[in-house]
């Protein structure tokens, strides 16, 4: 018999936020506990071709694929939630499905043919939907459609929906997301707003097969029953999915109301027991949120803090989540504070207040802003034995720092901040300067996964356990290998290298010296998952618990 591949579209009604993603991800997560192969795909639909053109403040931390793909970070979730490694046939926007159907286009792909908006873009959207599927071998792809049912942007991803229902009735299915909010005037649930959602979902020509009630609270009978009869579907597909304190909560939530069960009969797929051994794991995991002991506080220093419709932490999601894993596995729980590294340039009695923390992460970054305070930070860090973790940029302060302040150059720099500096310590990577010359900057970084060696007898090493790693990569400036070994003479150790050993990976500080010092090229939070905490993270939070800073 051959199988029939099910598909899963997730939608959103009333509200932005609701809660898209983490539905997504929780629902593939208990349908891969059903023994299900599962994969997701997020489509977005803005105009941007990836989300790597876009300042986070916009949109959120662009979250980078193993292939390079400058993704949502919704696709984070994912990879998160459910162990896997996507690729970019997993993501789309409506730009990247325009400029594929208008290359096709001019290839005369279309052989003659008038190309139209519909069908021509749903037809492409449903190709890569399929090609996401073959290529994870899927028993079931869940497919995030963003945005708000309702509005103009999403409606051709809606179509493509609609149109794979017709074709295929039997695997098609629909979950809606909805919000029923509790006005404080009126003290009561309301689902009036979601009854609405329904019917502009109706009139795309789709019918949800469950609807997931978001709510400050859980869904009463009343409601419940309301929702059935104005939404047209039995009470028993409709599911509360009330405010959580932890993400990770979500997907225990659905199993308690029976969610794999339902979606398993819904889609008429013969799936396996729960599993329980993989359940308890995840649920130890979700509860570490709740019980962590000891507290650990860790200095987020950012520069992104204009928030707009975005949260802040929204930039750092993967840091903070990776961070996360880590505390949890060592039965800690983080504190973050946001501090705005601009601070730091004018007053140096705010570096003193560094003394208490536990720890100081600071993450990728672009351009000057703030640059001189992350340097002035990460000389507090590197002179009060303050365990430090830096990545991407974060590295390349650790260099610039140790190159002013041990070495003694004063001007050194970056190129991306002083091209007339003397001392370009980090300078552009040549494979970039074309890039740079003819304005080429979507998709042209170092990006994605490339290997590191790793030198005996240093944290990193230590850390990971091996010689040789995976890492993700996003940035267009490298260690300039001019000034490497007169690093490496003031103490600043080299401990990961690309393989052909021109590109700098990791710099650290040995343990003898500090108790953790030490930076990434690459972006380890990435690869940080639940179950499965990044070495790195481990390490860098182990040294915060040790709290061994003189
Ligand atoms: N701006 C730096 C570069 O392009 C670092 C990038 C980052 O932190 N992701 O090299």
């Amino acid at each position: 018999m051959t199988k029939q591949t099910k598909y899963i579209f997730v939608v959103g009604g009333v509200i932005s936020g609701v809660g898209k993603g983490i539905t997504t991800s929780s629902i593939g997560l208990i349908l891969q506990n059903r023994g299900l192969t599962v994969t997701a795909i997020k489509i977005d639909p803005y105009i941007n071709v990836d989300a790597g053109t876009m300042n986070p403040t916009e949109h959120g931390e662009v979250f980078v694929l193993t292939d390079g793909d400058e993704t949502d970070q919704d696709m984070g979730n994912y990879e998160r939630f459910l162990e896997l490694n996507l690729t970019k046939v997993n993501y789309m926007t409506t730009g990247r499905v325009y400029q594929s159907v208008i290359n096709k286009e001019r290839n005369l792909e279309y052989k003659g043919k008038c190309v139209q908006v519909v069908p021509d873009i749903p037809l492409e959207v449903i190709k890569r939907i399929k090609e996401a599927s073959i290529n994870a071998k899927a028993d079931v792809v869940v497919i995030e459609i963003g945005g708000t049912v309702g509005e103009y942007e999403n409606i051709l991803f809606l179509e493509a929906a609609r149109m794979m229902k017709i074709e295929n009735p039997e695997d098609v299915f629909f979950v809606m997301v909805s919000y029923l909010p509790t006005p404080s005037k009126i003290g009561e649930m309301k689902t009036k707003p979601t009854q609405h959602a329904v019917r502009a979902l109706n009139a795309s020509g789709i019918q949800p097969d469950v609807l997931l009630a978001r709510g400050e609270t859980s869904l009463d009978s009343k409601r419940r029953e309301k929702l059935s009869i104005f939404c047209n579907m039995p009470a028993s597909r409709v599911f509360s999915a009330p405010d959580v304190d932890s993400i990770y909560d979500i997907p225990l939530n659905f199993e308690k109301e029976k969610l794999s069960d339902k979606l398993c009969e819904l889609m008429d797929v013969v799936c396996q027991k729960p599993d329980t051994t993989s359940w308890d794991k995840w649920k130890n995991f979700a509860d570490q949120a709740h019980n962590g002991k000891d507290t650990l506080k860790i200095a987020m220093i950012g520069k992104y803090f204009e928030t707009g419709d975005f949260m802040l932490s929204d930039s750092y999601l993967s840091v903070i989540e990776a961070i996360k894993y880590s505390c949890y596995a060592q039965n800690k729980k983080p504190i973050f504070s946001w501090l705005n590294s601009v601070d730091y340039e004018k007053s140096p009695l705010k570096l003193e207040e560094l003394k208490a923390y536990d720890g100081i992460v600071l993450p990728g970054g672009f351009g000057a802003r703030g640059v001189e305070g992350n340097l002035k930070v990460v000389k507090f860090a590197r002179e009060n034995k303050i365990p430090y973790f830096g990545l991407c940029y974060g590295m390349q302060m650790m260099v610039i720092e140790y190159a002013r302040n041990v070495l003694g150059l004063k001007d050194a720099n970056t190129r991306e901040v002083n091209p007339d500096s003397k001392n370009m310590v980090i300078d552009i990577m040549e494979s970039q300067k074309d890039n740079l010359k003819n304005n080429l900057y979507g998709g042209s970084m170092r990006l994605g996964a490339y290997k590191a060696v790793l030198s005996d007898g240093t944290i990193a090493n230590e850390s990971y356990g091996k010689n040789e790693i995976s890492e993700r990569h996003r940035h267009r400036y490298e260690v300039n290998p001019s000034f490497i070994a007169e690093l490496e003479k003031a103490g600043l150790v080299f401990s990961g290298r690309s393989p052909d050993g021109n590109l700098m990976e990791i710099a650290e500080l040995p343990k003898s010296g500090h108790p953790f010092f030490l930076g990434t090229q690459f972006h380890p939070e990435f690869l940080a998952r639940p179950l499965d905490p990044h070495p790195l993270f481990s390490a860098f939070i182990k040294a915060c618990a040790s709290g061994d800073k003189k």
